[in-house]
């Protein structure tokens, strides 16, 4: 087996030549403004080693990454109940698509695509206030990276917020269908919060280790989540983490995974590695060029796939 931090040197350094790295997003303004030529990655292993390379303490925008804590965070309080009002198939459509929401009567696909996410954001408002609830989320997010510096970009939230016609209509036409139990404001305002943390690659491999050690903080004795749980989000990241492009993931990288359009993606090697990577050019479905490329030579490097090979 290769050396961990030799591979991690060795896939930034190849990183950095690359010319093709992809279009950041220009939907949401003040991501437009980030510059494409950054790259970093941060390992976190089962023996407690943490490995870096490249812009790993540079944060980020992790947008859709915040979905796999919120959902955490709704199945802890709803449980199964949850799967009443998202599903768990892969939508085969980009994430912003309305299209399967008329089919589907409201009922979004799976808690990934920005309807499931705003649905899971409405469960989780449920007797709250969004301020309440968004203290909530990030409280999360700080424990599980343990690092109290985990914080909201206003400038982010209020650029997709005043940008954010396709989710208003997404989370009205739930709504409709009496799909959302909250106000529509108050499930957005929360929504678009939770997508503008930042983290740095370091903070994001800290966050992601409850799910690639089975429910658990390892070196830690403490618990987030049952493992069946941590199995069972590892297997939606699998199958729904990169929308419409999380077939080509599976077959590239073999890994779940969640991705962003800030270009980060958090990934997790099941008893092996909780992996973040982060460039902010991305692909036509919106996932990070250079970090899918990096993390397809890592898992090879590493024989970490978990189908094998
Ligand atoms: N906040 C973004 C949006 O709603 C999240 C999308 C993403 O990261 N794929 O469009």
């Amino acid at each position: 087996m290769p050396r961990l931090d030799t591979v991690v040197e060795e896939i930034a350094a190849r990183m950095r030549s690359r010319e093709e790295r992809g279009k950041v997003a220009s939907y949401i303004p003040e991501l437009a403004k980030v510059p494409l030529d950054q790259f970093g990655i941060a390992v976190f292993t089962a023996d407690g080693e943490m490995f870096t390379a490249g812009d790993a303490d540079i944060p980020f925008s992790i947008q859709s990454i915040s979905k796999v804590f919120t959902l955490t965070l709704a199945l802890g309080k709803v449980g199964d109940q949850l799967w009443n009002r998202v599903g768990r198939e892969p939508s085969g459509h980009p994430f912003n698509s309305i299209v399967q929401l008329e089919y589907e009567k409201g009922k979004p696909r799976n808690p990934f695509i920005n309807a499931g996410a705003i649905a899971v954001t409405d469960v989780l408002l449920a007797g709250h206030q969004p301020r309440e609830v968004l203290g909530e989320i990030l409280r999360f997010c700080r424990f599980v990276a343990d690092d109290d510096t985990v914080a909201i970009d206003e400038h982010v939230a209020r650029s997709e917020k005043v940008t954010g016609f396709l989710n208003t209509a997404l989370a009205n036409y739930m709504k409709a269908f009496k799909m959302m139990e909250n106000p529509v404001e108050h499930a957005l305002g929360v929504y678009f919060h939770h997508c503008a943390i930042t983290m740095t690659c370091r903070q994001l491999a800290m966050a992601g280790r409850y799910l690639a050690f089975s429910g658990r903080l390892p070196g830690k004795g403490v618990s987030v989540i049952s493992s069946e749980r941590a199995r069972r989000i590892n297997a939606l990241m699998l199958t729904c983490g990169h929308y419409d492009g999380s077939g080509d993931f599976a077959f590239r990288v073999g890994l779940p995974g969640k991705s962003g359009v800030g270009g980060g993606i958090l990934v997790v090697a099941p008893e092996k590695a909780s992996i973040a990577v982060w460039s902010p050019g991305l692909d036509p479905h919106g996932n990070s060029v250079l970090g899918s490329l990096a993390l397809e030579q890592l898992a090879k490097a590493m024989h970490w796939s978990v189908f094998g090979g």
